[in-house]
């Protein structure tokens, strides 16, 4: 199929069948897959590019996993302690909920005392039974405590366990990174991370969508898969999507060569490449799905990554660094405004879950959720309108509306009520 049909087929509404994605793998005209990748992204988002003001918490730096372009993960000789005591974690939000942050992002190694007895005995003497028990109680209480609306990466996942993450937070999520069982054997990147089995974790993607969990995942761009795979991984993650509607969001993520790993010398992924993957992933997906490329991994070519079809940023924080790369800080706002505009978009800030999701809570959010989330939704929708809607709508309407809300803060129900007529407003 030309790439004429497939822009016939995505604007008609449907998205391009799994023979001819696959048949994109031969198309090398960058240019041509960008340009119709933002035109199919301008459908489903017009002049908008959010990114989420968040707080990163690295809870563990310990990991039963060794995959060979990591430096998150460490040994426990090589940490102060096995776990960030709550206290800290804490203490973290309140200080990112008084810069603006509204997501509380929770990243760890995984399943790290099934490997490190110091991971065992942290965990017995804090009294918690795994890392992932240990999880659900810092997200508990950041949620109680802070506001902040977790977000949780802990990676693969049973159906219980995803069950009981639900409780206390927003959202979650677990990069496919590569659908390619082949870069599991012996001399590839995931050779020692049975984690890292796509069999797994799309099997935690499929449990996520039963549960009906709004979920983050997406692809490593250039860890040694080919361009097909890279569209197989993608057709995965589509087929899960289908099936339950979860999926907020696709990632796609160039590698980075980091020293001190096994691939230090491996070649990174080129700018081609990577607009590429995202133009591609923006035609699997269609207009609506939210396409994200990390900004703090590809400085100085912004403006291409939106022009390629991304509609987002991703979390960004004003606090702390991202402790998965932390050789690469995140761009200051401003900056990341004005490289959004230079590509003719707007940068607006999203709660880590998106409204499509928050919009139907009986749905997709647990009811101990819903009040922290609706408080979000209509500062949010708030901030948006004060931002955007003075040119377009009746400001003192909106006023007058937001006046009402604060009025009847102390009610959940009520006040989800009243966010869906404040953004119903502002649209
Ligand atoms: S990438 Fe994730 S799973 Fe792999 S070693 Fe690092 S922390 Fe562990």
């Amino acid at each position: 199929m030309q790439l004429a049909a497939i822009r016939e087929c995505l604007l008609a509404g449907s998205l391009p069948a799994a023979g001819d994605v696959l048949a994109l793998a031969a198309v090398e005209d960058t240019a041509a897959l960008a340009a119709l990748g933002r035109e199919v992204r301008d459908r489903g988002h017009g002049d908008v590019v959010t990114y989420s003001p968040k707080v990163f918490i690295p809870l563990t730096y310990l990991c039963r996993d060794v995959c060979h372009y990591c430096t998150f993960a460490r040994t426990p000789r090589h940490v102060s302690h096995a776990y960030l005591p709550i206290d800290e974690v804490l203490e973290l939000c309140r200080r990112g909920a008084r810069v603006g942050c509204r997501e509380a992002l929770f990243t760890l190694g995984e399943k790290p005392e099934l490997r490190y007895r110091a991971a065992r005995q942290a965990l017995a003497a804090m009294g918690f039974a795994s890392t992932l028990d240990y999880v659900r109680e810092a997200a508990r209480r950041v949620l109680d405590e802070t506001g902040l609306l977790p977000h949780i990466n802990a990676g693969c996942m049973d159906a219980g366990e995803i069950a009981r993450l639900r409780q206390v937070s927003a959202s979650m999520g677990i990069m496919l990174e590569s659908a390619a069982a082949r870069l599991c054997e012996k001399g590839m990147p995931h050779y020692g991370s049975p984690d890292k089995d796509p069999a797994l974790r799309l099997q935690t993607l499929e449990l996520a969508g039963r549960a009906a969990v709004p979920f983050t995942s997406g692809i490593l761009v250039g860890i040694g898969e080919t361009r097909r795979e890279r569209l197989e991984s993608l057709l995965a993650l589509r087929r899960v999507h289908q099936r339950h509607g979860h999926l907020q969001e696709v990632i796609v993520q160039n590698f980075r060569a980091k020293p001190g790993t096994l691939m230090a010398a491996a070649p990174e992924p080129d700018l081609n490449e990577l607009l590429w993957s995202i133009a591609v992933t923006r035609l699997v997906f269609g207009p609506a799905m939210h396409i994200q490329a990390p900004p703090n991994l590809s400085p100085g070519v912004l403006p291409q990554l939106v022009d390629a079809g991304i509609d987002d940023w991703g979390g960004v924080s004003p606090l702390t660094p991202d402790h998965v790369n932390p050789e690469a800080p995140w761009p200051h706002l401003d900056e990341l405004a004005r490289a959004t505009a230079a590509a003719g978009k707007r940068l607006e800030q999203r709660l880590t879950i998106y409204p499509g999701y928050a919009g139907s809570p009986d749905t997709w959010v647990d009811p101990a959720v819903r009040p922290a989330v609706a408080r979000h939704m209509a500062d949010a929708a708030l901030v948006w309108c004060r931002g955007t809607g003075s040119a377009h709508r009746d400001v003192a309407h909106l006023t007058h509306a937001a006046g009402a809300r604060r009025a009847t803060l102390e009610d959940p129900d009520v006040m989800l009520y009243e966010q869906v007529v404040l953004m119903a407003a502002c649209n």
